[in-house]
């Protein structure tokens, strides 16, 4: 059972938006075109209150990639993206959603962020996309989607030690690179925690 989760692939992240991933909407008609081969699609959406802690407007004197302490944890600071219910927490229009069976939400706390679409980032809570693929049986999760380097790694690297055999389609994603080797350092980590890497072409 295989199981494609379509990360974050919201306005706010693609050119246009408040924290646009480079090429970000590249990806649109490549994974339009993958979710046919999938017993199950899920998406997820970033989906924050407005007084959201990885915002840089909310600590006064901070600016956009600076790093925090955010109740204990390290934080990088955003500029305010995907506020629950804006346009720019929608999924992006052209993504098809007719085989999407469950969109799950994340970083709904504003005292905690939550890059993996499983675990917020303390792994404090479970999102239940965890326990919703178990129940069906999933075995095979193939991650696509936004961005390479945060949410789509942080999901694999919760989605590998929960025990499912995952997959990470590396031409249906695409990363921030806040430093340019950041993409490459997050392949090589999730290879690491065995992760495979693999490309639509493969599928
Ligand atoms: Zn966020």
């Amino acid at each position: 059972m295989k199981a494609l989760i379509l990360v974050d692939i919201q306005n706010d992240f693609v050119p246009g938006g408040a924290l646009p991933v480079p090429e970000g909407d590249r990806i649109i008609p490549l994974v339009n075109a993958l979710q046919s081969k999938f017993d199950l699609v899920i998406a997820t959406q970033d989906w924050h209150p407005r007084n959201h802690g990885s915002f840089t407007a909310n600590h006064p004197n901070k600016k956009p990639g600076d790093q925090i302490n955010l109740n204990g944890l390290p934080q990088i600071l955003w500029p305010v993206h995907c506020v629950q219910n804006a346009p720019g927490a929608a999924l992006v229009p052209a993504l098809d959603t007719r085989r999407i069976s469950r969109i799950f939400q994340k970083g709904t706390d504003p005292g905690i962020d939550s890059y993996s679409a499983l675990f917020d980032n303390g792994h404090l809570k479970a999102t239940g996309l965890g326990e919703f693929l178990k129940q069906r049986g999933v075995t095979d999760v193939f991650l696509a989607g936004l961005a390479t380097d945060y949410c789509v790694k942080f999901t694999a690297l919760d989605a590998i030690q929960l025990g499912f055999k995952t997959h990470v389609i590396e031409d249906a994603c695409r990363g921030v690179n806040l430093k340019p080797d950041d993409v490459a350092m997050a392949i090589e980590e999730m290879k690491a925690a065995g992760v495979q890497i693999t490309n639509s072409s493969n599928l």
